[in-house]
């Protein structure tokens, strides 16, 4: 392992001036349970890590009229904890608590769930350089590819691992970005960029920000929200597949959010399932009908066709199950 600087800044203000003047070569830490191991891999070659856990301000959940704000050093199990996130956003509080393990709950960060690296199993050899670490190659296109992408892949199949950033992007939640330069603030779901964006990274952060906080807008009469995930193992996992539902309507969807993890290098939304389901009642053949036709576009490779069907399978079952949680009075 290459020697590094370690800081510790006490105010956003110097972290983000820090990252202005270095912003190759440094690296920002949450919990450190993703950044600790690619460092010690090899993956990264840091020359400085920003370790942002003295950072006051940046780990509370505080309610506002403009909603929920989460803080990027908010741990998951905080989040997972929260009675708001329970009572307002049941399919974040549902990702929040099938994260990883307890113990990695108590350490990993909400920013750092959104903004850890894939875990494809060519990306974290530090010896394959493939597209995502500067190559002209993706091993996993022609090579071992069961847990690989099955929409937008090309240039890249690894897919994005995060429970937390489905659960977000259907609660059209947005992601505020702080820089010495100033603030901005994006929409979740364009926070992530495919592989034909930017091979190398899977946001669109510049190397000069750092994600600040998470904004949910408020939860309103008759939200209704659930998270499904598969997992291979009987125990903890990533997602082989996953999806976040948020709907809202009475006994007939007024608008529906259908987002899945597991199948795409960016959280994948089911455009064409969501306009089948608009208008649409509770009925089990319906929601099958329309996950199905949305399912059938994937492009699976040559060990992840079962993903296809795992896919119908889970979005329609989240869909489903959305449709018999409680509806927010
Ligand atoms: C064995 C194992 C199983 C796991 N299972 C799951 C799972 O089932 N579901 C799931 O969602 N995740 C899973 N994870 C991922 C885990 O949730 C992440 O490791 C954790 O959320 C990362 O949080 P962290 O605070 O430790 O991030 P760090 O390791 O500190 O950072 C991760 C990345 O994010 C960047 N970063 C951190 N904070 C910020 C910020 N505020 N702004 C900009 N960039 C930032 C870092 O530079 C780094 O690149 C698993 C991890 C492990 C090791």
């Amino acid at each position: 392992m290459r020697n590094f600087a370690y800081g510790r800044p006490s105010s956003l203000e110097q972290a983000t001036a820090f990252l202005a003047k270095s912003p190759r070569g440094t690296f920002l830490m949450g919990g450190g349970t993703d950044l600790i191991g690619e460092i010690k891999e090899g993956l990264v070659l840091p020359e400085a890590v920003l370790d942002l856990k003295a950072v006051p301000g940046l780990a509370s959940i505080r309610k506002t009229p403009e909603g929920l704000a989460i803080g990027a050093l908010t741990t998951i199990a905080e989040l997972s904890d929260s009675p708001e996130v329970k009572s307002d956003y049941p399919v974040l509080h549902e990702a929040a608590r099938v994260v990883a393990s307890p113990q990695l709950r108590n350490v990993g960060t909400v920013g750092g769930n959104l903004c850890q690296r894939p875990r494809c199993w060519y990306y974290r050899d530090a010896s394959v350089r493939c597209t995502k670490k500067g190559g002209t190659k993706c091993y996993a296109e022609k090579g071992r590819n069961k847990y690989h992408a099955i929409f937008a892949g090309g240039i890249c199949y690894a897919v994005f691992p995060s429970d937390l950033a489905p659960a977000l992007v259907a609660l059209d939640a947005r992601f505020v970005l702080a820089a010495a330069s100033g603030e901005r603030t994006v929409a979740a779901a364009d926070f992530y960029a495919p592989p034909i964006v930017n091979v190398r990274r899977e946001t669109v952060l510049s190397g000069q920000e750092i994600l600040r906080e998470v904004r949910i807008p408020p939860a309103k009469k008759g939200d209704r929200s659930a998270y499904v995930k598969f997992i291979e193992r009987g125990s903890w996992d990533f997602a082989v597949v996953s999806a976040a539902v948020w709907m809202t309507g009475g006994s007939a969807v007024r608008d529906i959010k259908i987002v899945c993890g597991g199948v795409a290098p960016v959280p994948w939304r089911l455009k064409k399932a969501e306009a089948a389901l608009k208008g649409a009642g509770p009925s089990e053949r319906a929601v099958r009908a329309a996950v199905s036709a949305a399912a059938d576009e994937a492009a699976p490779l040559a060990e992840n066709g079962y993903k296809v069907d795992v896919l119908k399978a889970v979005a329609a079952d989240a869909v489903l199950k959305a449709f018999k949680a409680p509806a927010r009075g």
